[in-house]
């Protein structure tokens, strides 16, 4: 029989090394910064177009390369990082395997320029799909730039595979982030298609957080500190009131790379216990220096996994610095000793109820008789939403009311036998009876029963189906602000707002200024007050920082989804009839009234029969 088996040509096995270290442009764009860093830069620049899909660009001032050297750097185990398998467990760089490079010239157009200080002039290298095209002296700075264009142009199936720009955009943006806050002595900057992301100069690390995440930041911060044999930690954690609705902002570098470790976050949210709020993620940016010998790092090119010899000790180290840090600013609530006894109330007074304060008003007091014209519109005056009377409440649910009959024909329900009662609770009119349960449920009877709704859920439901409305059909009403509202955010939020804007001008916001880092506001939809915008907004953005969907349905989707949760009623809120009623029918006049837009049960029936059958 004949021999049949061969070894890979280069360009081949590149190929699908490639498939390994470059998974998306983020890849490429850690690889090339991680390399910038080992040639000792202190200044990088890194320019993206078109999340990375057109071009990624990153120039250093680092130590550049030697002719041999650019041209060797694109073969593959080709690396001046590592000698011998000994320097695995000594590894102060962060490359080693000498694969990167290789691989993305295997699956892009690569373009470097290099040239070290010793030399006049430097190299000039241009290398697609790992055949060099031209190599040739030029003139160029000391230092490395390289182009890195039309990433897997000759790998359609994996280009198509690419997500939208938004995500793409996002994950470039952690790992410039990661690798920037790893590295507070070298200054970055970042642009997308020409405008500026990131200007990063040489700092301290509590300025880098803050130059990345913005200046409300600087409060937040409570910095860490502990020397052991073992490991030393240094960085900051957030104060447990400014903790996140998402793990966002959590970050741990291990001889600063980033590592991800659910192990050692368990630490440091066990390090918060009692101080954060139900759903909330305590922020954290913590540098473990540990002896490179304790550690596995040689796993995998693109894992952030680690593998630690003593994992237990560095938990409990971890968790009880945390705790220090936390305990020394004061922030963990301290047990008082010295509290003054005088001030409690005695005893024998504390189950006596307190009186109220007799208060008289002038009811026909009125301090704008003088003015002439009782501006009744009043436009720009928008009342609370819980002050409104309740003629304007239930104007909320205008358009619905007038064509309730139509809509309730097409409602289709699981059971006929509730449609029929249901249909009859559209009649009710102000003085029929539905009533509030501990601020929280309507109820409301039915010939054979009763029904009873979950008044927060319904409200997401019916605000949600609205907003989906005016999104994609017609625009909402928005009200003017008498001034113009600002809010800062960080750059990625801003970006993130960008993407949404579309949607979110549907509903009835008037953004007139979105630019680095400063948001304006000159409209808001009706629905909501001046003062809930930035919660509302909050609340928006850590729902899109999980998730960005890809479709453009599934955001407006989301989108819906956020801020109806923001914006219906919370339990708590006390309803009047007109109130309460006009959830009711807007949940009936739902497409959907069973279930809210994250599929929770809106409301439970009790029949007749059933009730019939507890007093048996
Ligand atoms: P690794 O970083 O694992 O060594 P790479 O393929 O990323 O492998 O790079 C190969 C070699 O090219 C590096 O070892 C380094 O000597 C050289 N190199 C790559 N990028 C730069 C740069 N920006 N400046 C100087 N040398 C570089
Ligand atoms: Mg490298």
């Amino acid at each position: 029989m004949t021999n049949i088996i061969q070894l890979l040509p280069d360009h081949v096995a590149n190929q699908i090394a490639a498939g390994e270290v470059v998974q998306r442009p983020a890849s490429v764009v850690k690889e090339l910064l991680e390399n910038a860093i080992d040639a000792g830069a202190t200044n990088i620049q890194l320019l993206i177009k078109d999340a990375g899909k057109t071009l990624i660009q990153v120039a250093d001032n680092g130590k550049g390369m030697s002719v041999t050297d650019a041209r060797l750097s694109f073969e593959r185990h080709a690396t001046s990082k590592i000698k011998l398998a000994e320097d695995l467990f000594q590894l102060q760089t962060k490359g080693f395997r000498g694969e990167a490079l290789a691989s993305i010239a295997a699956i892009a157009q690569v373009d470097l320029k290099s040239k070290t200080q010793e030399e006049e002039v430097g190299t000039h290298i241009q290398i697609k799909g790992s055949e060099v095209e031209s190599q040739e002296a030029c003139v160029t700075p000391t230092g490395t730039v390289i182009h890195v264009k039309n990433l897997f142009y000759n790998i359609p199936a994996r280009r198509n595979f690419l997500k939208s720009t938004a995500v793409e955009t996002r994950h470039i943006i952690d790992e410039f982030q990661r690798v920037a806050l790893a590295h507070s002595s070298i200054a970055f900057s970042m642009h997308h298609n020409g405008s500026e992301m990131f200007q990063l100069p040489i700092s301290n690390l509590r300025q880098r957080i803050v130059n990345i995440f913005g200046s409300k930041t600087n409060e937040k911060l409570v910095p860490v500190e502990e020397e052991t044999e073992l490991v030393n930690i240094t960085g900051f954690v957030g104060k447990p009131e400014f903790a996140k609705r998402t793990r966002g902002e959590q970050f741990f570098f291990v001889n600063n790379r980033y590592i991800k470790s659910p192990y050692l976050n368990h630490a440091v949210t066990a390090a918060f216990e009692g101080l954060l709020k139900d759903k909330s993620y305590p922020t954290y940016f913590l540098f473990l220096e540990v002896d490179p010998k304790s550690i596995d790092i040689n796993i995998h090119p693109t894992k952030t996994e680690i593998k630690f010899d003593d994992e237990h000790a560095l938990y409990a180290i971890l968790r009880s610095s945390i705790k220090h840090s936390l305990g020394q600013f004061s922030v963990a609530p301290v047990l008082d000793f010295n509290r003054d006894s005088n001030l409690d109330t005695p005893y024998d007074l504390e189950t006596k109820s307190a009186k109220t304060p007799h208060v008289e008003v002038d009811r026909d007091f009125n301090p704008f008789q003088e003015i002439k014209s009782k501006s009744s519109s009043g436009s720009g005056f928008q009342q609370r939403r819980q002050a409104a009377p309740p003629g304007n409440w239930e104007a909320l649910y205008h358009g619905l009311d007038s064509k309730d009959e139509n809509n309730f024909s097409k409602v289709e329900f699981e059971s006929d036998a509730i449609t029929g009662q249901l249909f009859e609770t559209s009649h009710l009119s102000a003085s029929s009876t539905t009533f509030q349960l501990q601020k929280k449920y309507i109820i409301s009877p039915f010939k054979n029963g009763m029904i009873l709704i979950d008044q927060h859920r319904a409200h997401c439901r019916i605000l949600y189906e609205d907003l989906l409305k005016s999104i994609t059909v017609k625009a909402a009403v928005s009200q003017q602000l008498l001034f113009p509202l600002s809010l800062q955010l960080n750059v990625q939020e801003t970006e993130m707002l960008h993407h949404l804007r579309e949607a979110l001008e549907q509903t009835g916001f008037i953004f007139s200024k979105m630019k680095d880092a400063e948001v304006e506001i000159t409209g808001i939809p009706t629905l909501i007050t001046e003062s809930e915008v930035s919660i509302l907004l909050d609340q928006l953005l850590s729902d899109f920082e999980n998730e960005i969907p890809e479709s453009g349905f599934l955001q407006t989707d989301l989108l819906a989804k956020s801020l109806a949760k923001s914006m219906a009623i919370k339990a708590g809120t006390q309803l009047d009839t007109v109130e309460q009623i006009a959830i009711v029918n807007g949940l009936f006049a739902c497409k959907e009234p069973q279930l809210t837009p994250t599929n929770k049960k809106i409301f439970i029936t009790l029949q007749a029969e059933d009730i019939e059958k507890k007093f048996m």
